[in-house]
């Protein structure tokens, strides 16, 4: 790739952030496309980000990625949100148009396409939503926007809890969804929420690595074949979780589809061209 003065810059603002599979994925696209753009990760905590916004704003980015610690706090430094951005609390997008910033949260966006790639018409539909962190607020915030008529967010009673109820009455309020919090404690609640529910979505934690033996879900007779079952986590690539509903005949979307498609989106937005999906793929290894 030649870099000349004519790129322009793409952040994105994390820390820790060394891990990333972002800028791998955002600069393979930008250089198949032939898109004058860089990609770049910068470690930037909570101390350093107003600065960061700041050099955004100087250095006339195009955008940034957020990412943890930053998501809730960048909202209060965008001019303009997102609906879904707006009702999560959170943003993992920034674009920069001569100095206004909308932000996005391409993580909701990302998630409900994988699930539309599917076939699946969301409008009307129910969902059993396990989790209620930054993964599984934006799934919720996008899920009602787009139609969904009910969802059960289910979480065990820990510090994400009281978050839960706030981010359910924000949604309860805003839109024609109803979100309910129960807790992941009363199996009896969760076996009958999941009978009535079309989706069946993980958006905590349990299943990633090092834990790749859990899973949400204890007794797999809660599963049955016109259940759609989709999960965050991508490491592991295959959870537990996804095993257990493949076995029980449902269809899945797993957590690369999620990660593919909130970049897709990402980059939609910064460049306005549509990611070049297949070669991603084929470049991350994401088959
Ligand atoms: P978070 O820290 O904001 O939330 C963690 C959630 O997991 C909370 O709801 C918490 O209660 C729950 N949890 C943790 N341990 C648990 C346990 N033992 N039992 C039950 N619940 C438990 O994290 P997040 O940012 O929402 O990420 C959640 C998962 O989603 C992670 O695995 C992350 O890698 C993944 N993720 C994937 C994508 C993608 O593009 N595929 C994007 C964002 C997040």
């Amino acid at each position: 790739m030649e870099v000349t003065a004519k790129y322009e810059l793409i952040g994105l603002m994390a820390y820790p952030i060394r891990h990333s599979l972002s800028p791998k994925m955002q600069n393979a696209a930008l250089e198949k496309l032939g898109i004058p753009m860089c990609y770049m990760a910068f470690e930037v905590d909570q101390q350093a980000f107003p600065d960061a916004i700041r050099g955004l704003k100087a250095l006339r980015m195009r955008g940034s990625g957020v990412s943890m610690p930053n998501k809730q706090l960048a909202v209060e430094f965008m001019d303009e949100l997102d609906p879904a951005a707006k009702l999560a609390g959170a943003i993992n997008t920034i674009v920069n148009d001569n100095g206004h910033l909308t932000g996005y949260n391409t993580d909701g966006t990302g998630h409900l396409m994988g699930i539309r790639e599917t076939g699946f018409d969301v409008k009307g539909k129910t969902m059993v939503l396990v989790g209620a962190g930054g993964a599984a607020t934006a799934i919720g915030a996008q899920a009602a926007v787009e139609g969904f008529r009910e969802i059960k967010l289910f979480n065990r009673r820990d510090s994400f809890w009281e978050g839960a109820e706030v981010f359910a009455r924000r949604v309860n309020d805003a839109t024609d969804c109803k979100v309910t919090v129960c807790d992941l404690d009363d199996r009896k609640l969760f076996g009958d929420s999941i009978a009535g529910a079309d989706v069946l979505t993980n958006a905590t934690k349990v299943g990633m690595r090092p834990c790749e033996d859990m899973s949400i879900i204890t007794d797999t007779s809660m599963l049955r074949p016109d259940l759609l079952v989709t999960e965050c986590v991508y490491n592991p690539h295959i959870t537990r979780f996804l095993r257990q509903a493949a076995e029980a005949g449902c269809r899945t979307v797993d957590g690369y589809q999620m990660l593919l498609w909130q970049g897709a989106t990402q980059f939609k937005l910064w460049t306005g061209q549509d990611f070049p999906i297949d070669h991603v793929r084929e470049v991350m290894g994401f088959k």
